[in-house]
């Protein structure tokens, strides 16, 4: 079997042929840096982590060019940074906003194991690739400025709604789009709009304005991978209009398809309940961390379910992924395993077939029963799991209030003295004293090891 992709172009699995295996291009929609990162945001950097994993393995680390922007450039930015000192100017206000928000989510990344991106893009270094794009699309006839804005002119482009597969009636009323009187048509979509002066904007042929959203990535697509792509990949809520209104950008301007595969990830509930604002039912990558949950843990969880499912976040998830963590870790301590050179054939065909993460980690689970500790790390490895070490995964505290090691290995020494003294009363105090604050003995053939419950 060979790396099969379920495309939300075809609408089939796909197999995967890159234009060019020596430079295999992958390009994500990376967030928004105006709040921190939720449980569900989280969910398309994880599953494509697992793919970028997968494509390097297959084609050599420095064959897979992967780009995940970063949207520096909006409207809801714009009012987190109005929130702040009014006496700074605006665009130190923006960038103490995006600056910030930036570097949370790139530490709730670290901490889910999701390896740095090939390239992570800024649109607000893009600005004038942007412009340039707009130039094109009005040359070719299929945008036109009016009134300060720039607008996209849907019937110019007769392939418009082929990813998403909606109709003209459903596309005008799911986009939710502004009715303008400077659109010539109603699904029209805005390129460039003006800035007032305490908004952010660059000067254009258009007057000082910022770029839409969608022309954004277009542009640091083009700038950074090239005209068509491998692989484009993203949540579902983008296939339309966001996907769909790059399609129509990129393929109007240069006549060449955008991208050959969809991806398109499922979404995340709490509960059964969708996450929203409004039910107060946001979870924070960081709340679930600062919480004790640690991050493998809670990559595993994301993983359990296949990428195009729904998933449902709940306390039995973690807990249950937290279990199968312990167990892996448990065969791997105190054991010196070093990974296979190759991830067992189970666990590739497994992902080969449209990433399909659980029977990935049935795979895993087989391989620790056959106590193959060489090949689950290897297995493992690929799946950007098992990559702690497992004396610190058990002894890794969760809180502020935890005993530090010394203090335990401290008390440890003085029930071993005890023992040895055969004062069996201080040794059992001293392992409930433990096991009050958290932290679980096992006594073995080569002496005490601990864990944190
Ligand atoms: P946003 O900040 O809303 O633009 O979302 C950033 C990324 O997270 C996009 O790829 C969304 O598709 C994805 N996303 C947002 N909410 C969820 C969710 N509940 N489940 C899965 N993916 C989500
Ligand atoms: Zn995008």
């Amino acid at each position: 079997m060979s790396l099969h992709l379920y495309n939300t172009l075809t609408r089939a699995k796909d197999a995967f042929i890159p234009a060019d295996p020596r430079r295999v291009t992958m390009y994500v929609c990376g967030p928004t840096v105006y709040t921190r990162a939720h449980i569900g945001n989280a969910r398309p950097p994880v599953v494509f982590d697992v793919l970028f994993r997968l494509l390097r393995r297959t084609y050599g680390a420095d064959q897979v060019v992967y780009a995940r922007n970063i949207t520096d450039v909006e409207d809801k930015i714009n009012k987190a940074a109005e929130a702040l000192d009014p006496a700074l100017p605006i665009n130190d206000r923006i960038k103490a906003v995006t600056g910030k928000y930036e570097a949370f989510y790139l530490d709730d990344m670290a901490a889910l194991g999701v390896l740095p991106p090939t390239i992570d893009p800024h649109a607000t270094d893009h600005i004038a690739q942007m412009i340039t794009l707009i130039e094109r699309l009005i040359a070719h006839g299929n945008a036109y400025a009016a009134d300060g804005h720039v607008l996209f002119n849907v019937p110019s482009f007769d392939g418009y709604g082929a990813l998403s597969r909606r109709n003209r009636d459903d596309m005008i009323a799911g986009a939710r789009v502004e009715v303008a009187p400077y659109k010539r048509d109603p699904a029209d979509f805005v390129l460039w709009k003006p800035s007032t002066a305490d908004q952010p904007g660059w000067d254009s042929p258009w007057g000082r304005g910022r770029p839409g959203w969608h022309i954004e990535c277009s542009a640091m697509i083009e700038a950074h991978l090239g005209r068509s792509i491998d692989i484009h990949g993203g949540g579902q809520d983008l296939i339309f209009p966001h996907h769909e209104n790059e399609i129509a950008q990129s393929v109007c301007a240069n006549h060449a398809p955008l991208a050959r595969y969809w991806l398109h990830n499922g979404f995340l509930s709490i509960d059964a309940e969708k996450m929203s604002k409004s039910l107060g039912n946001v979870l924070l990558v960081s709340e679930i961390l600062a919480a004790g949950v640690k991050g493998e843990t809670v990559r595993l969880a994301l993983l359990s379910a296949h990428y195009r499912q729904p998933l449902d976040w709940n306390d039995q998830l973690v807990e249950q992924s937290k279990r199968t963590l312990d167990r892996l870790y448990g065969l791997l301590r105190g054991q010196d395993v070093t990974a296979a050179a190759e991830a067992p054939a189970a666990v590739v065909e497994a992902l080969e077939d449209d990433l399909n993460t659980p029977l990935a980690l049935a795979a895993l689970a087989r391989l620790a029963d056959a106590r193959d500790l060489a090949g689950l790390k290897a297995g493992a490895t690929l799946l950007g799991l098992l990559q702690q070490d497992p004396d610190a995964w058990f002894q890794g505290g969760t809180g502020d209030s935890d005993l530090d090691a010394d203090a335990i290995e401290a008390r440890i020494a003085a029930r071993a003295a005890a023992k040895q003294a055969r004062d069996f009363k201080t040794a059992d105090a001293i392992r409930d004293e433990l096991k009050a604050a958290g932290v679980v003995l096992e006594d073995g053939p080569a002496g005490t090891v601990w864990r944190r419950a």
